[in-house]
């Protein structure tokens, strides 16, 4: 395996891609008719009906180039956000946005700090840059941001938070974060990831952050289309910041990296509020569902903001995965998280939640699955 090729450092201390299992694969090894997937927070509803209209027209006349400066995109988010349309940065989805933080102003040995477990893409892309990563551990589930700004040093250059945050789907208030902000140094970038802000119910006290970006230069958000609008296989999001942030954040990115079809689509969901609307409510009758369910299971789970929510099973979410794929139904087992005994179940449908529900009283019953504890 060891070549003499020079191979980047920063990529050393990457794990190497493992791709999730598709559904049809799922489906096909395990000779099942139905599969349900609430693995990957994907929009149950599918998208707004108006996105495959504009996707097709687009596709009627594919030879020439996109807009690389996503002109009209940028023109509805400022109508929308009232920013600039300067003060945007469009991406190939949130992850995109995220190495473009990173490749804007993390470099060999600079810091940048997440919480754990959190959305793991901060870690990597920090060390894409030859960055070292700060991992700070949630306290009771939340994002702790006291104990994120007792780790900053003079090295510290980023600072990666999600809020929702995945997997836990919990929240920081805008008054927590009003004090953090105020209390770090203005010259430490905050990457605020909003990818689930759009399912948040908890209403008052989640920070309206794009208003904030005048008063705290340091701040981007970064939003994403793959969720509440259910376009993820398209790749699209953006990033909000101060026009002087954006404008370098664009130098790194290249100039089509959005195709014309996914910036078509996003416009068109935007213009559909309706749908979202439907997407919200079905997300929040869900998560009562899951909470009077697992109430009733008498299992502990972690009140969500988002389209996912994590339970306590106290067994081995590995085995509890394998025997729940056995079932037809594909989660994401807490184990990626370090968090063992849990499991994190994206909202589905109100059939799928069933479905889920139905699988889990029968494994959870399963004689293999009491054995597999080991508590
Ligand atoms: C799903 C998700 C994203 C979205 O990524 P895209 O690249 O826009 O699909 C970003 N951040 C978090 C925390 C997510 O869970």
């Amino acid at each position: 395996m060891s070549s003499a090729l020079p191979y980047k450092k920063g990529l050393h201390s990457i794990d190497p891609y493992i791709p999730g299992k598709r559904l049809e694969e799922v489906v096909k090894e395990l000779g099942l008719s139905k599969v349900i997937k609430l693995a990957s927070n994907e929009n149950p509803l599918g998208c707004s009906p108006r996105v495959p209209e504009a996707a097709v027209a687009v596709l009627q006349a594919p030879s020439r180039y996109p807009d690389g400066g996503n002109s009209e995109l940028k023109a509805e988010l400022s109508r929308l956000t009232g920013l600039g349309p300067q003060q945007f940065v469009i991406g190939a989805g949130s992850f995109e946005l995220i190495a473009f933080v990173a490749e804007t102003f993390i470099g060999p040995g600079d810091e940048a700090i997440m919480p754990t477990p959190s959305f793991s893409w901060y870690g990597t892309v920090t060390k894409l840059q030859e960055g070292r990563i700060i991992q700070v551990p949630l306290t009771t589930h939340n994002v702790d941001l006291d104990a994120i700004k007792r780790e900053i040093t003079a090295k510290t250059k980023v600072i990666w938070l999600c809020n929702p945050n995945n997997p836990t789907g919990t929240i920081f208030t805008d008054e927590q974060l009003r004090r953090f902000l105020e209390d770090i140094p203005s010259s430490i970038v905050v990457a605020m990831d909003e990818a689930y802000c759009d399912f948040v119910t908890g209403g008052q006290g989640y920070p309206d952050t794009l208003n904030w970006i005048g008063r705290y230069p340091n701040l981007i958000v970064l939003r994403t289309f793959s969720k509440i609008y259910g376009l993820a296989s398209l790749r699209i999001g953006y990033a909000a910041a101060s026009e002087e942030t954006a404008d370098y954040m664009n130098r790194c990115r290249q100039i089509f990296n959005v195709n014309a079809v996914a910036q078509a689509s996003a416009l068109a969901g935007l213009k559909d509020a309706g749908f979202r609307e439907r997407v919200y409510e079905n997300n929040r009758l869900g998560k009562e569902y899951f909470y009077k369910t697992f109430g009733e299971l008498g299992l502990d789970y972690i009140p969500t903001e988002a389209s996912f929510i994590m339970v306590h099973t106290g067994q081995d979410s590995d085995t509890l995965y394998q025997q729940l794929l056995k079932e037809g139904v594909i989660i994401r087992p807490g184990s990626a998280y370090g968090m063992r005994e849990w499991l994190r179940i994206s909202i589905g449908t109100m059939e799928e939640n069933r479905i889920f529900i139905e699988a889990l009283r029968k494994v959870l019953k399963a004689p293999e699955a009491a054995g597999s504890s080991k508590n």
